[in-house]
């Protein structure tokens, strides 16, 4: 049985932030990964976009998030491969301020900054299981090259999306519209055209498929459909060089929290006292074949993300990170953008890592110092807006 301070399962957006956050603070960190390569749906899946780090609404559309996400975002930036818009520019799309990158270079990006921070990789292996006493996680239980394996931590974070972490346990969970539908998933291709420039562009966005993320057999049909999408494509004359590994998920469980994140306080943009960090995208809301339901924030307060949001209210050492929070369908829909995930992955564990420093249980962290922590280590906090300064890259 190997022993971590934090583990970390899934090392998507949100995964990759919390374990290079957790091992920065000292903790001994290990991030398991179902795939072979980090970044999740940004790199592996083909959608190769991160929104949003600025609220264009506010004045001077100001930077709202920032932290490991910008610095990451930055370093791909310096070796040519994102492209970041002029966040001063006045536009009317929100995507019009979309960071793109190029997915091998920012998953190799990925693998330089949990190395350097000393988080202990498990890529290729998966989380099967759990092992729970009362209202504590014991053990995680991975499958590796040489069998089942137990990892045991101090605290465990479910940065899977689907929320598959908790559902091992049993904690109670929110999925889809509560009657069976969710949002379509996606399978990404590329079209065998030589792209110019270092930067890929996302992998093609239309074919949406009916997909119950928490059903492998519906899962497995999914990917039987999309596939059968794409080859009808090919053989009207389209030319595919590559198809993601599996189909991307919108939606899946939303692991119940001690707080749920709700669409009124979504749009008033309610400062809660433990609101870590700022938000910003649209409710979007996609449907298979009818155009997504969408509602705009087009005011001057940008929404916000709890801590509260982001530990289970069944497991005392049980936290999640990126899609699988504790919200309401539609604050889901528009919390579950990169920048936000990579946000809620800094803010998490490092609750989590200044619980263990202080030997506290994580819902009793001083607030005060959690704040200050991430102010200190370049993460944006309620009411520090940032101006995007262009030179500064
Ligand atoms: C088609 C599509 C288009 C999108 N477009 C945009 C866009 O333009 N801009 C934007 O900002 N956002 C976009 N999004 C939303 C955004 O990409 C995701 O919501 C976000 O990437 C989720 O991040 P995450 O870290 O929560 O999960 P993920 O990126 O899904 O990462 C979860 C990780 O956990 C791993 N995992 C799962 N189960 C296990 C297990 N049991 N054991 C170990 N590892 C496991 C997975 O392999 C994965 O690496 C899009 C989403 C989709 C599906």
């Amino acid at each position: 049985m190997e022993e971590y301070d934090v583990i970390i399962c899934g090392a998507g957006s949100a995964g990759f932030c919390a374990a290079v956050a957790a091992a920065r603070m000292g903790m001994r960190t290990a991030l398991v990964e179902k795939y072979h390569t980090p970044g999740g749906t940004l790199t592996v899946l083909g959608s190769c976009s991160i929104d949003q780090f600025n609220n264009p609404y506010i004045k001077d559309r100001k930077m709202i998030i920032a932290g490991i996400a910008w610095e990451f975002t930055l370093r791909l930036f310096r070796e040519g491969y994102a492209h970041i818009p002029d966040m001063n520019a006045e536009r009317k799309a929100h995507d019009q301020y979309s960071v793109k990158v190029n997915p091998v270079a920012a998953a190799k990006i990925m693998d330089d900054m949990l190395t350097e921070s000393g988080v202990h990789l498990y890529y290729g292996q998966s989380a099967v299981d759990v092992t729970v006493a009362g209202h504590t996680i014991t053990s995680v239980l991975i499958s590796t090259k040489s069998g089942l394996k137990s990892l045991k931590a101090k605290i465990y974070m479910d940065c899977t999306g689907d929320g598959d972490l908790a559902a091992f346990a049993d904690a109670s969970f929110d999925a889809g519209d509560g009657n069976g539908v969710f949002q379509p998933g996606t399978l990404r291709f590329y079209p065998a055209v030589s792209m110019p420039g270092r930067i890929l562009s996302d992998g093609d966005n239309k074919n949406h498929v009916t997909m119950d993320t928490t059903s492998s057999d519906s899962i497995t049909q999914s990917e039987i459909a999309s596939r059968k999408m794409i080859y009808e494509q090919m053989k009207q004359g389209e030319s595919i060089m590559a198809v993601a590994p599996a189909v991307a998920a919108r939606e899946g469980r939303r692991i119940a929290g001690l707080s749920r994140l709700n669409v009124e306080d979504y749009f008033a943009g309610t400062v809660f006292e433990d609101s870590v960090f700022y938000t910003y995208w649209f409710v979007d809301i996609h449907r298979e074949n009818a155009p997504a339901q969408i509602r705009y924030v087009t005011h001057d307060r940008t929404p916000t993300i709890r801590l509260s949001a982001m530990i289970s209210k069944d497991f005392s050492n049980l936290m999640m990170a990126g899609r699988c929070i504790s919200s309401d369908r539609e604050t889901n829909s528009a919390i579950r953008v990169k920048a936000s995930c990579m946000a809620m992955g800094e803010a998490a564990a490092t609750a989590a890592a200044l619980a263990i420093r202080e030997q506290v249980d994580v819902r009793h962290v001083s607030l005060d110092q959690l704040k200050q922590t991430l102010d200190q280590n370049g993460a944006i906090i309620p009411g520090k807006e940032r101006v995007f300064v262009r030179e500064s890259h």
